[in-house]
């Protein structure tokens, strides 16, 4: 194996360690988001679901004035039938009939009002257990999610601090101004570093290379970088013979 595709293969050994750093860095960002998301429709139900208990709450209040308007009401009205019972002549009569009627007409409205009361508090009673279910399926997958992501995190992190020391030893083997390129690059760039070039295109950055270029990145002699897009490069036909063109998936779903 000469100098220059063991030195390329370490590359790629430590870009696959790379990837898979990229990979928990990924989780870990959006682990929180996931669960941000959670609790926002949480909260979107739970404010909906206060709204309607509230609404509740205010239509028992106007429920109960109703009806203890309605009990006096009725006690004024049989003080005024007795009332009627001991007038002494017909302008006194035509007085305590007059009061009656006002009391019945304010009865029949305020049962009135009674009954559309009644309707309205089922109807957000109906509601209210309508969006139990959901509420209470939101809040269990909240909670979950919640627990587990602090546990998620920490496996992340453990797992972190092991490719940590892997890719360590995995760039002991690389010469270390090569290695000093690698890690200029990965400090600078997206993800990745290393990419191979198919049918004589960059697949980091999908620029043809120049044909000068190309050729010279054929005959392998030295660890050539993308004119467009500075990533090293590697002629992609080394991959389909070593067996191992896993490379360039992962890469192709970064620049997605
Ligand atoms: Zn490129």
């Amino acid at each position: 194996m000469s100098l220059y595709t063991d030195q390329i293969s370490h590359l790629r050994a430590l870009q696959g360690v790379d990837d898979e750093i990229h990979d928990i860095q990924c989780q870990i960002e959006s682990a929180p988001a996931e669960v941000q998301k959670l609790e926002k429709g949480f909260a979107a139900l739970d404010s909906q679901r206060e709204w309607i208990k509230d609404k509740i709450k205010h239509l028992q209040d106007q429920q109960r004035r109703l009806n203890y308007d309605i009990k006096d009401e009725e006690a004024r009205l049989s003080n005024s039938r007795n009332k009627l019972m001991q007038v002494q002549n017909d302008h006194e009569y035509q007085a305590v009939m007059r009061e009656i009627e006002i009391m019945k007409r304010q009865n029949t409205t305020r049962q009135d009002e009674l009954a559309a009361l009644r309707d309205e508090l089922t109807k957000q009673e109906e509601n209210l257990a309508a969006q139990e279910q959901e509420w209470e399926a939101a809040r269990s997958a909240l909670e979950t999610q919640q627990s587990g992501l602090e546990e998620r995190l920490a496996g992340c992190r453990a797992a972190l601090e092991e490719l940590s020391a892997k890719r360590t030893s995995v760039g002991s083997a690389i010469e270390p101004p090569i290695l000093k390129r690698y890690e200029f690059i990965r400090n600078r760039l997206r993800h990745p570093v290393i990419v191979p070039v198919d049918n004589g295109v960059c697949s980091g950055c999908h620029m043809m290379l120049p044909p000068q270029h190309f050729i010279e990145l054929q005959r392998g002699t030295s660890i050539l970088s993308c004119p467009s897009c500075q990533r090293m490069i590697f002629w992609s036909p080394s991959v389909a013979e070593e067996g191992q063109a896993d490379t360039a998936a992962p890469e192709q779903e970064q620049e997605n």
